[in-house]
């Protein structure tokens, strides 16, 4: 058996692993790159001949494991994708938002390669998904079977085990063991596995000591509160999918807690009602914390109908909007609306994730109040007037938690993989000091490496 990372570089790019027992090719995930366009944005799909992959298999519907799914079926004809339920709705509602996004792309920046493929494509393409639940053993072929376990990162997530020719290789994709509002945290074997190929995303981010999730839910409340007191507002920017609903599940508790006052207006916007509507249509599945909590109806949240076109969303007082993009990217509702939100002191605006620290999210994360920021460079620049706090709640799960687990497992070969190289980095020193057992390896990209 060989395992070879198509990653183009050992960051958190374009996802893609290629698994090949001798007669099986299996590849895991085949990301888009967050941060390149065209080509460059695609993994090392050249490392694959065409037509010679049999299955592919997708952990978790983020475009950095989703994006490039299309491309890679078109290229291999006879492969099946296999993907939980939840993640192929999602899956589906990404890649068609992934469509426009591209073709506006094309015409405002003229990268011809744009849209790598067309909503008619991949609603053919979407022939060859096939569902499979959590923890259901399927027999791909002879002595090739996959599993898949609850990764607790999004919904739907999962880590893969394939086993063949006596082998057994667990890929966890993007992990949270902690349980969130919405799903509860990973549910991963704990023994047999001869491989690893495990997530480092926060290998070079410690996270504070005295940090627990309850304490920083009561902060996030106790921010809220304040600047409605003060006869302000909240702008958190998230993610539409999977952050948008973890906040809006955080809310309607602190309501139901009688924390924040029950008939405090919230606001989302865009494709955040689309993702928020699946979410719902899952809601009696296992996969979430609280089975009977139903976002849309539950919170009273308008939404528009498909038909009529969407009104932009505008400000008033005392009221929670929870906008995307997560990093405030230019031309994003979040983005548009922080234009006048963020020159009111009475104002808030809430982080509660990861920002890349160049995008206007990431600036505005560290900006002092009094600065001058370029929301968008088309644009004046905006005074920092307002309240700002940051929040961890991220869907991933700390290097000391990924740690134990490594630990528990006790691998024969650990591929240390989704992470920037000193992250990468610290897992593999403090695996090579304390578990004389695994062998950690940061897998150079198109390089095969046998299993033993
Ligand atoms: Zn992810
Ligand atoms: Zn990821």
């Amino acid at each position: 058996m060989i395992f070879k990372n198509l990653s183009r570089l050992n960051e958190i790019g374009a996802n893609c692993y290629l698994v090949d027992t001798g007669t099986f090719k299996i590849v895991l995930d085949s990301g888009l790159h967050p941060k390149q366009e065209g080509a460059e944005a695609l993994p090392a799909h050249d490392e694959l001949e065409y037509d010679s992959v049999d299955a592919i298999i997708l952990t978790h519907s983020h475009l950095d494991h989703t994006g490039t799914i299309p491309v890679l079926m078109k290229n291999q004809p006879r492969a099946k994708l296999y993907l939980t339920p939840p993640t192929a709705a999602l899956a589906d509602a990404l890649l068609h938002n992934s469509v426009n996004v591209m073709q506006s792309k094309r015409e405002e920046l003229g990268i011809l390669e744009y849209p790598l493929y067309g909503h008619r494509e991949l609603d053919t393409l979407q022939e060859r998904w096939e569902h499979l639940d959590y923890n259901c053993r399927l027999k791909l072929a002879d002595d090739v079977h996959i599993t898949f376990y609850n990764a607790g990162h999004v919904l739907g997530s999962c880590g893969v085990l394939v086993e063949a020719n006596d082998h057994r290789l667990f890929y966890t994709g993007d992990i949270q063991f902690t349980d969130q509002c919405l799903i509860k945290g990973a549910e991963f074997p704990t023994q047999g596995v001869d491989t690893l190929v495990v997530e480092t995303t926060r290998g070079a981010a410690p996270r504070r000591a005295d940090y627990t999730r309850p304490q920083e839910e009561e902060a996030f409340c106790e921010a809220i509160k304040s600047a409605l007191q003060k006869g302000g507002s909240v702008l958190v920017p998230v993610f539409a999918m999977g952050k948008t609903q973890e906040v809006l599940a955080m809310i309607h508790r602190f309501k139901s807690e009688g924390k924040l006052p029950e008939k405090t207006p919230v606001f989302i916007g865009g494709l955040s009602t689309k993702m928020t509507l699946i979410f719902d249509d899952f809601g009696d599945t296992m996969y979430r914390s609280d089975e009977d909590f139903h976002i849309i109806e539950d919170m009273g949240l308008k939404i528009s109908s498909k038909k009529k076109k969407r009104k932009p969303i505008v400000y008033q007082k005392q009221a929670i909007f929870a906008l995307s993009s997560g990093m405030m990217t230019e031309k994003t509702v979040s983005n548009q609306f922080a234009r006048t939100f963020i020159n009111n002191p009475k104002n808030s605006l809430l982080f509660v994730g990861y920002a890349d620290p160049l995008s206007p999210g990431g600036i505005l994360k560290e900006a002092e109040q009094g600065d001058r920021i370029t929301l968008d460079p088309n644009e004046n620049d905006v005074l920092f007037d307002c309240t700002r706090e940051n929040f961890d709640f991220s869907g991933h799960s700390t290097r000391d938690e990924i740690f134990e687990y490594i630990e528990k497992l006790s691998p024969k070969t650990a591929f240390l993989v989704h992470g920037d190289l000193d992250a990468s980095q610290w897992f593999s020193d403090k695996i090579k000091d304390t578990l004389p057992a695994t062998t950690p390896i940061i897998p150079a990209p198109r390089k095969d490496y046998p299993l033993q």
